[in-house]
């Protein structure tokens, strides 16, 4: 039987630096018995050169023979979705329920479609897969330092002989993956930081990072189902900003990472409340996005200084920014769910339904021709209903 031919595609969203499989893995991929071919230049951005891939056992091939030849494509995001064929897998964050249309149509050219963002992460086994964790860990350092380097003083407390700085205070707004990264990583610089979630549990998390946990008097617990928040009603999301902003205000550093899934993200910092931050101070919004975000006058991958003098940064794709660690990461997480889907050096996607199996249940989105992930199923029944 022919080894399965897996292709690394060069990513073709602008800006985007990340590769999803780096030389290492490569190798540990050939170990298992498959074909590995990359497409010229898909490394580089990440600092991973042609030759390297070489060296480790891969082909590199133009984009066309790649696309023609492979029997699974592997991204970080969406690859070049006209030359996918039929009978051909791509794995990658493909975000179904944004681009559902898309996966109807994937679905219709009989392209098997893998999201990693699908994946039950709370699943012991499932945790090496976890790109999502991965990305947020990544983006939630960086977030760091893109605001310090904004941010015209100290993080640490410093005496010299000219005077003494005070440190800066750091807010985390979301203390998820990403919050709890930027919460360590703000105190690792010698910040005094504080976090604020609405899940009750990230209260012993913050505090386990050396962090002080905000405590809100207004909301409930936010907590929804499997680990997530729930959407906060009107009333609660109005009381939410109003208490929060009191301490915005107070500090120096504000990062919002906050997410609830399938919705567009909490706004958390008004304009009122930037209007009321000191000059020099910075706001970073993890969660900017074309929907919006955190922050309300954020706008995503720009930064801009308002007219008292607070510096706005709507984050872009924070781990393109570190594409070396986001992409040893990810490579690890799509190599280990691209081998759970493999049995005897053939793709067992048919087998694993049959199965029931937990992991091929979440990420499969289409497959056979039909779109059976449920969420993305049902978000196209819905749109498609007079
Ligand atoms: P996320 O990206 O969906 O959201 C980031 C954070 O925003 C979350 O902590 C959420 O509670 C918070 N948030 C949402 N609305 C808010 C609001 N109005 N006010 C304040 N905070 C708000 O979350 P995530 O980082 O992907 O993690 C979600 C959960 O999943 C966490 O409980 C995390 O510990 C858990 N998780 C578990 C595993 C595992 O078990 N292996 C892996 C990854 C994540």
């Amino acid at each position: 039987m022919a080894a399965l031919r897996v292709g690394v595609v060069k990513e073709v969203a602008t800006g985007e630096r990340r590769v999803a499989l780096t030389p290492d893995v490569v190798v540990k991929l050939k170990d298992a018995g498959l074909e590995i071919l990359v497409q010229a230049g898909a490394g580089a951005g990440a600092w991973f050169p042609d030759e390297r891939y070489e060296q480790a056992g891969a082909t590199i091939v133009d984009g066309t023979k790649l696309y023609a030849d492979a029997d699974v494509l592997l991204a970080v995001g969406l690859p070049d979705t006209a030359q996918l064929r039929s009978g051909q897998t791509v794995v990658a964050l493909l975000q179904p329920l944004l681009n559902a249309e898309l996966m109807a149509q994937l679905a219709q050219q009989g392209v098997t479609a893998v999201s990693l963002d699908g994946l039950p992460r709370t699943l012991t086994r499932a945790q090496g897969m976890d790109a999502l964790s991965s990305q947020a860990n990544v983006a939630g350092y960086k977030a760091v330092l893109v605001a310090a380097d904004s941010f015209h003083r100290f993080f640490p407390l410093l005496i010299t002989a000219a005077g003494t700085s005070r440190p800066a205070e750091v807010l985390v707004l979301g203390a998820g993956v990403a919050g709890l990264q930027a919460i360590g990583t703000a105190k690792r610089l010698g910040a005094i930081v504080r976090g604020y979630d609405v899940r009750p549990a990230s209260r012993e998390e913050v505090k386990s990072l050396g962090g002080q946990f905000v405590e809100l008097t207004s909301v409930e617990s936010g907590a929804g189902e499997g680990g997530y928040a729930r959407a906060l009603s009107p009333e609660e999301q109005a009381a939410q900003q109003a208490e929060l902003t009191d301490h915005i205000v107070k500090h120096d550093i504000v990062i919002t990472t906050a997410q609830v899934p399938g919705r567009r993200p909490p706004l958390m910092v008004t304009k009122d409340a930037v209007a009321r931050m000191k000059a020099g101070s910075v706001i970073l919004d993890m969660a900017a996005s074309d929907l919006g975000g955190n922050v309300e006058i954020s706008r995503p991958g720009e930064t801009f200084v308002t007219d008292n003098g607070v510096t706005v940064i709507g984050a872009g794709t924070l781990p393109s920014l570190m594409a070396t660690s986001a992409s040893n990461a990810y490579s690890r997480n799509i190599s280990a769910l691209l081998l759970h889907l493999v049995s005897d050096g053939a793709l067992a996607i048919d087998q694993l339904i049959t199965d029931s199996d937990e992991i091929a249940a979440g990420v499969v989105v289409t497959h056979g021709g039909s779109v059976v992930q449920p969420a993305t199923a049902a978000l196209l029944e819905k749109e498609s209903a007079p």
